[in-house]
């Protein structure tokens, strides 16, 4: 059929056309949706700091239009934009930022070309947060939410490992859905449930965005299915209520690292049997890359576990962040087990419209594979040929030679483009209707001669160079080199409420008590964005 674009929107076709590309024998899409991939702010650019080996061998020149940049696993900012606008994506959500680094993280975004993007503030273990759903504050909790994500130009809720990182702050960490926090008495599941809740009243146009406890601990897949389930009956009628990110890193069975197997079948039994909640994959894959999470005490375990090298980053009363460069081997039973985890998850959950392609970027893999993992969703004989190379241990308790499904080029879409773009309530992307937003992927790849199942290797390529990226109208990318920078926007929630909106004289004392920043210089303004895109939403009070 035939696609028109008017005014960086696709439009009716009125039989007139400036510019015509003719696509035919091609594959087109809408541009890709990443709903979880930490590209700015801090411990994005403390793990660049850390990290020079990983720019040395990894070098983006020049060119008349575009600037060169440096970055493997962690790229700086201009070389972000470029790769992820050559894969053909046009939508990137930075899931992880701590609230006093807003400010640090809207300039690394202004400075990230090509694409549309977000970022989803810290606020399980902020105090205010932990104090409000204390007290059953839920409202007044709300209200001070729609303010943080106001102040921060924040869009979501982003939940990690509740509870854990306040404790960390005295060296300890939570064990459980039920473990209190010290000196807050309130345990991680009515911080998740009080967010939930508060993200209902909001009305947000994403769930809350979590990172689960015990993340990276074997026997951590029982925790996954207590938060999940502890929200079911909060979920309203045709709306999931919870967004557990990178599952694979919480689909541990076996209880140490000798026993550790996969939870993926019982993890997605649940999730085929419950609506309320969406899940992305966290997919592993075998190289060098970094991990960076304000999952503190986590990052502790993986320094230990590693004696690599370590960064751990203490954001006063609102968060806490670790880095540790990582490399996923084959031969390890562990790390084999992690990528048979991420594709059996994708594989076994039967709607594709609820698991989506992450690699938790750059924790389990840099996002520039998510071709290769695109060939493996959708060729068994692709899995087969990794499953050879694979440590014996992790090949005989991999779940994924009793898994025949292989994702079509549909599944695909809905995996990397449709499927993000609804759960984050992003009406505008994710599809090619009248309306939507004129950001398009065009793959030179003819989806009715080329077999995916066997020809993997071709569904790799071309995935990874896009013929044509076409982002608001304009081609922006053309035989898989930038051709026209653009800036993009940042899309950020403005909550209208009925009640209250602005912190009271008691929020602005504490403060000045708690924070080293004043009230008054927290906010990040809006004309601090480069491109600011306000998403104006009416609260339910
Ligand atoms: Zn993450």
């Amino acid at each position: 059929m035939d696609i028109s674009i008017s005014g960086g929107k696709i439009v009716e076709n009125d039989g007139r056309a400036e510019e015509v590309i003719n696509a035919s024998g091609m594959l087109v899409m809408p541009g890709g949706v990443d709903i979880h991939s930490h590209i700015a702010g801090s411990e994005v650019n403390a793990g660049r700091l850390l990290r020079p080996e990983d720019h040395v061998r990894d070098v983006e020149v020049k060119t008349e239009i575009t600037r060169s940049g440096v970055g493997y696993s962690i790229p700086s900012t201009f070389t972000t934009g470029y790769r992820y606008s050559r894969m053909g994506y046009t939508t990137v959500m930075n899931p992880s930022m701590a609230p006093l680094e807003a400010r640090h993280t809207h300039e690394e975004l202004n400075d990230i070309p090509m694409i549309d993007k977000a970022t989803y503030p810290l606020l399980g273990d902020w105090w205010f947060v932990l104090e409000y759903l204390r007290e059953g504050s839920i409202e007044e909790c709300a209200a001070h939410v729609a303010w943080m994500l106001k102040a921060t130009r924040g869009y979501a809720i982003k939940i990690v490992n509740p509870g854990g990182p306040e404790c960390w702050g005295f060296g300890r960490n939570v064990k459980s859905l039920d473990d209190p926090v010290p000196h807050f008495n309130i345990t991680p599941r009515e911080i998740i449930r009080g967010l939930c809740k508060v993200n209902s009243l909001l009305d947000l146009p994403h769930t809350i965005h979590v990172h689960t406890n015990n993340l990276g601990k074997p026997g951590n897949y029982s925790t996954a299915l207590e938060t999940m389930s502890c929200v079911e009956d909060l979920s309203e009628e045709g709306r999931p209520a919870i967004h557990i990110t990178h599952c694979q890193f919480c689909a541990f069975k076996g209880s140490n690292w000798r026993t550790m197997r996969s939870g993926a079948e019982e993890i997605a039994r649940y999730v085929n049997s419950h609506n309320h909640v969406t899940l992305d994959m966290g997919q592993v894959v075998f190289t060098d890359t970094t991990t960076m999470t304000a999952d503190g005490p986590f990052q502790y375990r993986l320094c230990g576990l590693t004696g690599n090298k370590w960064v751990n980053h203490d954001v006063e009363t609102e968060t806490c962040a670790g880095i540790v460069p990582f490399r996923y081997r084959r031969k390890s039973p562990v790390h084999a087990t992690q990528w048979s985890i991420g594709l059996e998850l994708a594989l076994l959950v039967e709607d594709p419209w609820r698991i989506y392609l992450t690699t938790d970027h750059p924790n389990g893999a840099p996002f520039t594979k998510y071709p290769q993992v695109i060939s493996w969703l959708m060729s068994r004989l692709a899995r087969k040929r990794t499953l050879k190379r694979i440590s014996k241990i992790a090949r005989r308790r991999s779940l994924l030679p009793s898994i025949d499904r292989e994702y079509d080029l549909y599944d695909i879409t809905t995996a990397t483009r449709s499927g993000p773009a609804k759960a984050l309530g992003l009406g505008r992307k994710g599809h090619l209707g009248l309306g939507a937003d004129a950001d398009i992927t065009i793959y030179s790849l003819n989806p009715e001669k080329v077999d995916p199942s066997k020809e993997y290797n071709t569904i790799r390529k071309a995935f990874s160079q896009a013929t044509y990226t076409i982002k608001d109208g304009e081609i922006v990318v053309k035989d898989g080199e930038i051709v026209k920078p653009t800036q993009g926007r940042t899309f950020w929630v403005d909550t209208k409420l009925s009640s209250q909106t602005e912190p009271t004289k008691e929020l602005r004392r504490k403060f000045s008590e708690y924070w080293t920043v004043d009230y008054e210089n927290y906010p990040v303004s809006e004309d601090y964005l480069a491109e600011s895109a306000a998403i104006y939403i009416e609260a339910r009070i």
